[in-house]
């Protein structure tokens, strides 16, 4: 199931989304509203509307994102990082935050922040928590999970580089769009993930190429902390990361669940 959040004469609801999501058939989608919400047990109305009659929002209002960083071999040789040890083993994980301010929907502006030149994309997949969980083992980490949506980790390269921190660099405001809706059945293993700027590819990976699968990340978090129902993992970018223009238009697209398309916009 594709589950939408999206506001429509003022209320904010989920729902299904029915009907063929291959880029192009936008239009003919409709959405049936969900009676409560999809991290406990839920019934679809019947009331249908109009995909084109609704503004998507973000499929989830997270209480944390929990960020992955250099989960992609080559993703990491591209800006000098090594990512394995002396003995090739991966080193553990580089895991930061993004405020849950930094969080916007499909369609919404991605504000080119005041304090950086060189705003960089970094299409990601993102897995939706469904439940409170900690300590989750490995067996258990499919029960979990709701499901998965896109995501743009939109970084200030350079205040990344300046910064030992990465708060503001990845943190700012309309950092992380979301969307365009969660795919509850899909096997997340080897899905292909691209970005586009103006139509233009720059990234193309596959999610197998992970060094760390979905399994371990959750494992290692929830080690270390509680997750919430709405909680979102972002698992990292395959190669080709680059810069984001005002004006541009950036779209993420992954195997099975659809296309995130933002714009970036100058700061008013
Ligand atoms: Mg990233």
């Amino acid at each position: 199931m594709r589950i939408a959040r999206f506001s429509i004469d003022g209320n904010v609801a989920f729902g299904a989304v029915e009907g063929d999501a291959a880029p192009g058939n936008e239009a003919s989608l409709v959405l049936d509203i969900i009676k409560g919400i999809p991290f406990a047990d839920f019934e679809l109305s019947g009331t249908k509307v109009p995909l084109s009659k609704v503004r998507l929002l973000p499929p989830v209002l997270p209480n944390k994102v929990v960020a992955i960083g250099r989960n992609y071999a080559e993703h990491a040789a591209e800006l000098g990082n090594a990512i394995f040890d002396e003995q090739g083993r991966p080193d553990a994980p580089i895991t930061f935050f993004k405020p849950s301010t930094s969080v916007v929907g499909p369609g919404d502006p991605i504000t080119y922040p005041s304090f950086s030149q060189d705003l960089h994309h970094e299409a990601e997949l993102a897995v939706v928590i469904g439940r409170m969980c900690r300590e989750v083992p490995r067996e258990r980490v499919k029960d979990v999970i709701l499901g998965y949506t896109c995501a743009n980790d939109v970084t200030a390269r350079d205040v990344q580089q300046r910064e030992k921190q990465w708060a503001r660099a990845k943190g700012f405001d309309s950092s992380c769009p979301l969307g365009p809706w969660i795919e509850t059945d899909l096997d997340p293993g080897d899905l292909t993930i691209q970005c586009t700027v103006n139509g233009q590819q720059r990234q193309l990976g596959r999610t197998s190429d992970m060094v760390r699968s979905i399994e371990d990340l959750v494992v290692h978090i929830t080690e270390a902390m509680t997750l919430l129902p709405g909680d979102v993992i972002l698992t990292g970018t395959p190669a080709g990361v680059g810069p984001l223009n005002v004006g541009d238009e950036v779209a993420v697209t992954i195997e099975g669940i659809g296309t995130l398309t933002n714009k970036v916009i100058k700061r008013g």
